[in-house]
């Protein structure tokens, strides 16, 4: 059966970039040392020869230039000689056969001076290639001027020594560099690759288990910032998941709890006025009141949570207009008239500068009615409450102070979380989803603005926001 390899794992991606930048390194070295050896080692020589004459024409004429010549021509593989015009030796002499006056091969000493006069510069260097001996020679000519007219040469030749047995030996050495790396470079991917995907692995094991519901579990830290960082974030995301989690289940136990409460009143009252009271008005009428208040209370909390889909699919898209704050709270305090005419609770506006924002006026009436609301539900026997609107910097800030019961400071900050309610078991007996600070929340930071709450408990809460004020690009 034939393995399948999953090409986009850590480990098959690492050895692969590992071998290909085993094998760059080595093609490169096999490239320089092999390919370009005698291509190279040919232009070096050609430098060093050049140099070497190009010093001598130099040196022509002075005192220093025979001592120069004798030292040079004792360097090995270089014969240097100068000729005359017609390819006689000038130098060396050969001493012992001074008649003979040793020549220059013909062909070649035409061929050296055409090349040398029709080159542009003074000297010329080309490689002569013999065929029969499979030797390569390095020739360099240049022209000694004499005062007499008839100018003497300088020619220079130095075999090219062949290469091959050094690439041989090279050849051989790379074969095992090429083994070893690429062997090396396989473990290393392989040690490396395991290093890499170990703490990777055990991150996607714990998320896993995240992904049923265990939020009790702790993303370790290890060896990589990177990782880390992941597990720092994925503790943080279990931190709040678990949160949410705990909410949603309470939030679930107060609606089922306050859903169940009126609807047993209400069936309850049904059967006392089928059983009992349904021919006497006064009783029956009463019942029926009670069966009428409890369905409110149905319907309200039905639409406070429907408010609260709409709010959340609507957020992105506020409608903003321009309008007076302190005229929309006025607005909203008319709703709670009944709370003022029947109750005995009064609300107090009090307003100081320029309170014009631009704003989502339904969405900003909706956070000031929760703020308002929530101090008449959780006031005491202070029934006065004060709502500030006021103008500071570019800022407009509403607040909302009641005389009640104050938060503890445990709870302070989880007050904003969305299903929250004070007193998990839900002793207090307002009917309330724990949304209404949620909403203030999520419609102020959809506009940018700030929100908050100062409380001391057993005196009161004095929640707040501020909006930028709208300001008239005319002014
Ligand atoms: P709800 O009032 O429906 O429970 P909210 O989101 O409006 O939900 O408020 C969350 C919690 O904050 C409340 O359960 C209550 O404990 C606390 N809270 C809100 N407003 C006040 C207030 N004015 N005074 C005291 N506690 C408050």
């Amino acid at each position: 059966m034939a393995i399948k390899i999953d090409k986009n794992r850590l480990s098959y991606k690492l050895w692969k970039y590992f071998m290909i930048f085993a094998l760059i390194i080595v093609g490169l070295l096999w490239l320089l040392q092999i390919v370009f050896m005698n291509s190279f080692y040919e232009s070096m020589k050609i430098k060093e020869i050049s140099k070497i004459g190009d010093n001598l024409v130099e040196m022509y004429k002075t005192e220093e230039f025979q001592e120069e010549l004798i030292s040079l021509s004792f360097k090995q593989g270089i014969v240097i000689n100068i000729l005359d015009q017609y390819g006689n030796l000038i130098y060396p002499l050969d001493i012992f056969d001074i008649i003979k006056q040793p020549k220059l091969n013909e062909k070649l000493f035409n061929d050296f001076l055409s090349r040398l006069y029709l080159s542009q510069e003074n000297s010329v260097v080309y490689v002569v290639e013999n065929e029969r001996l499979k030797e390569s020679t390095i020739v360099y000519g240049a022209i000694l001027e004499n005062d007499s007219g008839s100018n003497y040469f300088l020619y220079i030749n130095s075999m090219l020594q062949p290469v091959d047995s050094t690439i041989n030996i090279l050849k051989n050495q790379l074969l095992i560099v090429t083994i070893i790396s690429l062997v090396l470079s396989f473990g290393l991917s392989l040690i490396i690759s395991k290093k890499l995907s170990k703490p990777i692995e055990k991150v996607t094991n714990l998320s896993k288990e995240l992904a049923l519901g265990n939020y009790e579990i702790e993303f370790e830290k290890g060896e990589y910032t990177e990782i880390d960082n992941l597990a720092n974030t994925l503790n943080i995301a279990t931190k709040e998941l678990s949160k949410s989690e705990e909410l949603r289940r309470d939030f679930l136990a107060n609606v089922t709890h306050d859903l169940k409460t009126p609807l047993t009143v209400i069936k309850s009252y049904s059967e006392l006025i089928r059983d009992i009271s349904g021919n006497d008005e006064i009783k029956r009428t009463k019942n029926v009141n009670v069966i009428i208040e409890e369905t409110d209370k149905l319907t309200k909390l039905v639409d406070d949570l429907l408010e609260l889909t709409k709010l959340q699919a609507g957020l992105n898209r506020l409608d903003l207009e321009i309008f007076d704050l302190a005229n929309l709270t006025e607005e909203v305090v008319k709703r709670f008239k009944y709370y003022e005419e029947e109750l005995g609770y009064k609300i107090e506006i009090i307003k100081s500068g320029d309170t014009i924002v631009f704003a989502d006026k339904s969405k900003i009436h909706q956070a000031i009615y929760n703020l308002v609301n929530n101090a008449i539900n959780y006031t005491t026997e202070n029934k006065l409450i004060t709502i500030t609107i006021e103008e500071n910097n570019q800022l407009v800030t509403l607040s909302v102070l009641d005389r009640g019961l104050g938060i503890d400071n445990d709870e302070i900050n989880y007050i904003w979380d969305r299903y929250y309610r004070s007193g998990k078991s839900h002793i207090r007996e307002k009917s309330g989803s724990g949304i209404g600070l949620s909403m203030v929340k999520s419609i102020i930071s959809a506009h940018g603005g700030e929100y908050g709450v100062e409380s001391t408990l057993g005196k009161g809460s004095k929640f707040y926001f501020s909006i930028k004020k709208y300001i008239n690009p005319d002014d």
